[in-house]
């Protein structure tokens, strides 16, 4: 079972549908696809370049402008950006932009172009903590103008939520390599297994480099107080890290209870499904209207088979796995039992990791400098739960400041 698992869902276009797919687009002049990105891609330009069977071209502007291209191309919710904006919603849908970026991408790959150019050595060094898409992008845009950037990352294998979090029917782990192995080539070291805080001092760092980055993300999975101590609850993140390092090869009970009905939930109940779990029960606070989780990855969990109930709140568990819930508005009552439950409720911040005493008001709002100081933030620590493409952002814009203290580039 763990096959369905392993296999990318979601079908790319061959050459044809591709070419099909680009020629729909209308060429608009304002293209509010390309102001509707939050990492600045142009998706007007490179359909254009398609247009013109100038693949070379449109795969230069997706990677100049976005390190992490192939990965955006498969996870990020298009709907809610570029799509959304699309002039032709109003004729008939909006262009595919996702799978035409992952053409493009994935045409890169297999010339095995090199666009990138990385400057001669400036002189200046920056570590970065963290090696999710925020840091990521800030070590790529930073070692691009001469910088030598070493990330310090606490897991054995780099990434973040991009290796650990996002399911490989989703995005694979070898696409994950191949972006991460380019930022390598660029010069970007990348020290493993080595939790700052704890193997390294942050004052150490920010010693022995001119300015340290900050891009922890949102690591820790939440708990609720009455799941505490129960031997058969998890977080949501811990069970998905678990399933994608031993890439599905886990055991699933007969009977499974997720709380939660964001996008990380329909990512635990789907890879439930496609690892053979013949009984997935969901149980969401929000009403069907109201959920948090995109309409796409909703229906795939309810076309693999996945029982939903909207509206209940849990508010007991005892023994043999049994959960008790009470509906928010009527006065119904619910029991779940289960061998496993999964808490999908929301991830939280943890910079006490860091072995550093951070004010809340000191991690900047726009993810950049704490005050007086050459330590920078950058991604979901400093946004607040986003997206990939919104790490990516960040991570330009991180690069960015660090340049403009450093002296560097205006
Ligand atoms: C299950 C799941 C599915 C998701 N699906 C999508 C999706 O489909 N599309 C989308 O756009 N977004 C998705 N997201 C959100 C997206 O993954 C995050 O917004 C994004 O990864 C945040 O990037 P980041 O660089 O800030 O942090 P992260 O990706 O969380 O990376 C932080 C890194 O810092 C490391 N770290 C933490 N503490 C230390 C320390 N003390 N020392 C050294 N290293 C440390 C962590 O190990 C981690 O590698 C998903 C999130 C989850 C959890
Ligand atoms: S908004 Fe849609 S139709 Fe207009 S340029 Fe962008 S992709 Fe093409």
């Amino acid at each position: 079972m763990s096959e369905k698992y392993r296999e990318e869902y979601e079908v790319g276009f061959s050459p044809r549908l591709v070419m099909e797919e680009a020629s729909r687009c209308l060429l608009c002049l304002d293209a509010p696809c390309s102001s509707s990105c939050p990492a600045g891609t142009d998706p007007a330009k490179f359909i254009r370049s398609l247009r013109f069977k100038n693949v070379k071209g449109a795969a230069e502007t997706v990677r100049i402008n976005n390190i992490l291209g192939a990965i955006c191309a498969r996870v990020c919710p298009t709907e809610r950006y570029c799509q959304a904006g699309c002039s032709r919603s109003g004729i008939d849908k909006p262009i595919e932009i996702g799978l035409i970026q992952r053409y493009i991408t994935d045409f890169e790959d297999a010339l095995k172009m090199d666009i990138v150019e990385v400057k001669e050595p400036n002189g200046k060094k920056v570590a970065v903590i963290g090696s999710g898409p925020a840091g990521l992008t800030a070590a790529a845009k930073l070692a691009e103008d001469g910088y030598q950037v070493t990330i310090y990352e606490k897991e054995a294998k780099a990434g973040g939520y991009l290796r650990y979090g996002i399911p490989e029917y989703r995005l694979p782990n070898q696409i994950v390599d191949k972006e991460i192995k380019r930022i390598v080539e660029m010069g970007v070291d990348i020290v493993l297994n080595t939790k700052v805080g704890e193997d390294i001092k942050i004052e150490e760092l920010r010693k022995e480099y001119d300015a340290v980055i900050i891009a922890v993300g949102y690591s820790e999975g939440k708990m609720l107080p009455m799941f505490e101590n129960n031997r058969k609850v998890i977080k949501a993140v811990d069970w998905l890290k678990k399933c994608k390092d031993k890439k599905g090869n886990v055991k699933v009970p007969e009977n499974v209870l997720v709380v939660g009905g964001g996008d990380v939930a329909m990512d635990v109940v789907t890879s439930l499904k496609l690892l053979g779990c013949p009984h997935v029960t969901d149980v969401v606070y929000e009403q069907f209207s109201e959920f948090k989780a995109s309409k796409k990855e909703l229906e795939n969990a309810q076309e693999q088979g996945v029982t939903i109930i909207d509206g209940y709140v849990p508010v007991a568990v005892a023994r043999g796995g049994i959960v008790k819930f009470k509906h928010r508005v009527i006065p119904a009552e619910l029991k779940v039992k289960a061998d496993l439950i999964i808490l999908a409720v929301g991830q939280s911040p943890n910079v006490e990791n860091l072995g550093v005493e951070l004010e809340k008001g000191e991690i900047n709002a726009k993810g950049v400098r704490v005050p007086d100081t050459n330590v920078f933030f950058a991604g979901d620590i400093g946004h607040g739960e986003k997206t990939v493409v919104w790490g990516v952002r960040s991570g330009k814009e991180v690069a960015f400041e660090v340049k403009r203290f450093l002296g560097g580039k205006k």
